[in-house]
């Protein structure tokens, strides 16, 4: 029998402060705990992964993709995200695709639910700068995204809110942690757990933000591309973060092919785009499985909460309130838990 605590007092130690941590932390304070959240990098969050992610919540298009427990996580999430960040963008995101990627394009339609068609008329109304641009477009009205860089601040702020604490340059070890018998422990280290978690792998996706004040966006475009879901995301002042490619292979940095990719599919978006400003080149490591779905482990009163690979934004909060479950009334997801 698995044990389990139900004193909503017990001590809560979470290492990782990117967003599985992180919404971890946030949901465990609230509920009464007394949470320590540990983060080995500075304030900044620059050594997380979801420093440099796009912040997508967007469940419907990823059915493209993904399994079905993506969506399930994160149709709970949208809901999480919209009760605890209120201000979080629900805009929607849009489908559009060039004449040659026109099959990919219907594939997408057939495989995705809850979109509207729109012509090219509807999409200059939806997004003005993107008249004339392409003939059709798919609208899916109940996505949202977030700006990690701006996110990851506001939940650590409202932690500290909730009675919680945030230690940065904290640099442990789950095993040290747990040496207090009281204490239950929630790895969310990442691609860092890996001395663990083996089986982890680091899956490189590449970013580059521009700036330009010639395109306006009020939510994300993704282009059919026949390798990448490539995608512009609108951010604050003017800056639009162009993204990702998915490359199996864990050097960092961006290189020149992957360069002229997402930037050349820019351009095609919008050709005000060709005199954007290049703000940044980056690159992040997504931490995978190999079947590439999430994974919460359970030993007694060490958990593990990693492999969010392309889905962290989307599935956090979902993934949060599933081991809040389990260590306040034992309850077991059979999807996403393991026992090991
Ligand atoms: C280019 C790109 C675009 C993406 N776009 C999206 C998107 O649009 N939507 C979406 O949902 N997902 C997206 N993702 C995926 C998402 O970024 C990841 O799924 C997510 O960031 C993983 O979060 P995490 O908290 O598990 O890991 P991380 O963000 O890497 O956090 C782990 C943290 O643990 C800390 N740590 C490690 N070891 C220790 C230790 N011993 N002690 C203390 N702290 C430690 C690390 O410093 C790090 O801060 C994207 C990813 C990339 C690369």
């Amino acid at each position: 029998m698995l044990q389990t605590t139900k004193r909503p007092d017990s001590p809560v130690s979470i290492i990782g402060a990117g967003i599985a941590g992180a919404w971890q932390a946030l949901l465990f304070a609230q509920a009464g705990h007394a949470v320590t959240l540990h983060e080995r990098g500075d304030e900044a969050m620059t050594d997380a992964t979801s420093h440099w992610a796009g912040g997508m919540l967007a469940p419907y298009c990823e059915a493209e993709v993904a399994e079905p427990i993506i969506s399930r996580l994160g149709l709970r999430s949208l809901e999480v995200w919209r009760r605890e960040l209120p201000d979080t963008p629900f805009n929607g995101s849009l489908v559009v695709a060039h004449p040659r990627e026109r099959n990919d394009f219907e594939r997408f339609a057939r495989m995705t639910e809850d979109h509207r068609r729109l012509d090219a008329a509807g999409l200059a109304e939806l997004e003005p700068s993107l008249e004339g641009r392409f003939r059709d477009a798919l609208f899916f009205p109940a996505e949202g995204h977030v700006e990690p860089r701006r996110v990851l601040p506001q939940l650590h702020e409202r932690i500290r809110a909730a009675g919680g604490t945030i230690k940065f340059s904290s640099d442990v070890s789950a095993g040290d942690l747990a040496k207090d018998p009281d204490a239950i422990v929630i790895d969310c280290r990442g691609l860092g757990a890996r001395d663990e978690q083996p089986e982890l792998r680091g899956v490189k996706g590449e970013m580059i933000l521009i700036e330009t004040a010639e395109v306006q966006l009020a939510r994300p475009v993704r282009l059919m591309h026949p390798r990448w879901p490539l995608y512009v995301i609108p951010r604050e002042n003017n800056l639009f973060m162009l993204g990702a490619t998915s490359i199996e292979t864990e050097d960092t940095g961006v290189t020149v092919r992957s360069a002229l990719e997402l930037l050349g599919a820019a351009y095609t978006v919008h050709p005000a785009f060709g005199e954007a400003r290049i703000v940044e080149f980056g690159s992040g490591l997504r931490p995978a499985f190999p079947d590439n779905l999430p994974r919460i482990g359970i030993r007694g009163r060490r958990i593990t909460v990693n492999g969010l690979y392309r889905h962290g934004f989307l599935i956090a909060p979902a993934l949060a309130e599933l081991t809040l479950n389990y260590v306040e009334r034992g309850q077991i997801d059979n999807e996403v838990m393991q026992c090991v």
